[in-house]
């Protein structure tokens, strides 16, 4: 069920506007509300992902809207066409996530989006790592109030063991002067571990130390903000910040995966394998590799059309993934061919899990409409690697599976 939006304005016919641009761009339930009296009535029935506020209601001339909206417990977005100084920097005192200009088209755009991207904001977790715990605690709240998870911290160590337990953490928020371990000693000790492309860190300095700033990004900060600081600067720098580690996770995500599937490609395979064996050294553990193909697919092609056997592909991926451990390794390696990697596994426990992913297919039925299914089979070779290179391994499951499909296809044949 999507989340819903309360607009709360007297022009109507901007309200409309908004609200539809926003229920066709987002997936959002929008609420229209033309005084402070209706969008009260809202909020007795509804909590809102974020609400969007005009400050001049006919009866809530001064921006009373905001307070009750936030004493609610509600998100709030100002929209106003006062482009008064003062007036704004009153507004923007308040607990709210932005104060926007309404009416120009562009305006609509941003506000979707600020909304799009708080909306995002969820998947990101932020660690704050600051002595004070009064800058701490604004931070965070800041955070908290842009839809991040966020955790915080006293310290650099402290720091570091949260990132050691923790492998969701995109940005980290450090301030400089600290006891012990100062911030830039722990942008050095996060940089032996964490490039700048998986990790963002952002260093807050105080106005005092202006050569600092530059010594940060030289350490591997990705960039910094000087206390004391705007609510709408921090946030800018924050957003700008995320969704450049966004759009480098996109393309490496387009280098590494099929585009079809959303698995590993064969060339990200051997890269991410070939890390793995690093990592392990020799005789490391010991793990399966299979070779998995779908038997006649050529036929499936044939009788139902091209986008149908893709829609079987993809099918696949899914139970292949959902068979797996996050640990494993599923690759497309072409066509409707696939290379599994199961880790630390002995014989007896790979053949297990890949015997009963070919039950799985077996019983499986690719639904094409009401009357209408696919049913289909894949034959899988496999073999444990003991101390030859990947390739061979590779070029072993791979007669396996072409005994496979001699045998009769539709079974597991394991070295
Ligand atoms: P076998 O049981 O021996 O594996 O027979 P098969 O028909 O599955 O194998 P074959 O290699 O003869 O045919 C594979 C077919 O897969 C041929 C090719 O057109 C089709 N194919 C390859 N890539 C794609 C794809 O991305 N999408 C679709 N729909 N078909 C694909
Ligand atoms: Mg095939």
């Amino acid at each position: 069920m999507s989340q819903r939006i309360l607009i709360v304005e007297d022009n109507k016919t901007l309200a409309k506007l908004i609200s539809k641009k926003i229920e066709t761009a987002l997936d959002f339930k929008v609420d229209v509300a033309y005084s402070l009296s209706e969008a009260k009535l809202f909020l007795k029935m509804y909590q809102y992902f974020i609400t969007l506020l005009d400050i001049n209601l006919p009866d809530a001339p001064n921006g009373e809207i905001v307070d009750y909206v936030l004493s609610k417990g509600n998100r709030a977005i100002v929209l106003s066409a006062n482009i008064d100084k003062d007036f704004r920097q009153t507004v923007l005192k308040k607990n709210i996530i932005d104060y926007v200009n309404k009416g120009g088209v562009n305006d609509i755009n941003y506000i979707i989006q600020t909304i799009n991207r708080l909306q995002k904001n969820q998947n990101h977790t932020v660690l704050v790592v600051d002595d004070s715990i009064v800058f701490r605690k604004q931070m965070q709240n800041l955070l908290d109030n842009m839809y991040f998870k966020v955790i915080s911290v006293a310290h650099g160590e402290e720091a570091l063991s949260i990132l050691n337990t923790h492998n969701d953490i995109n940005l980290v928020l450090t301030d400089y002067h600290m006891p012990v371990m100062d911030g830039l000693e722990l942008t050095y000790e996060i940089r032996k571990d964490h490039n700048k492309n998986e990790l963002a860190i952002l260093a807050v300095s105080s106005n005092k130390d202006n050569e600092v700033n530059a010594i940060f990004l030289k350490t591997g900060a990705n960039d910094f903000i000087t206390k004391p600081f705007s609510k709408e600067e921090f946030s800018c720098r924050i957003n700008n910040t995320i969704e450049a580690l966004e759009n480098i996770q996109i393309v490496t995500n387009h280098a590494n995966r099929d585009y079809l599937t959303g698995l590993y490609n064969r060339r990200f395979f051997f890269e991410t394998m070939h890390e793995y064996q690093d990592e392990m050294g020799e005789g490391g553990e010991k793990f399966a590799v299979a070779m998995i193909n779908i038997d006649h697919f050529k036929k499936i092609n044939d009788t139902y059309g091209h986008d149908i056997g893709d829609k079987i592909i993809i099918a696949l991926s899914e139970i292949l993934r959902s068979s797996t451990s996050h640990r494993d390794i599923v690759a497309r390696f072409g066509g409707e061919e696939f290379c599994m990697v199961l880790k630390n596994i002995n014989r007896y426990s790979a053949l297990d899990i890949l015997e009963r992913i070919r039950q799985e297919i077996e019983h499986f039925s690719y639904q094409i409409d009401k009357n209408n299914f696919i049913k289909f089979t894949i034959s899988i070779g496999a073999t444990l690697h003991e101390d030859e290179n990947l390739e061979d391994t590779i070029g072993n499951a791979d007669m396996m599976l072409y005994k496979a499909k001699n045998a009769g296809r539709n079974q597991v044949v394991f070295a």
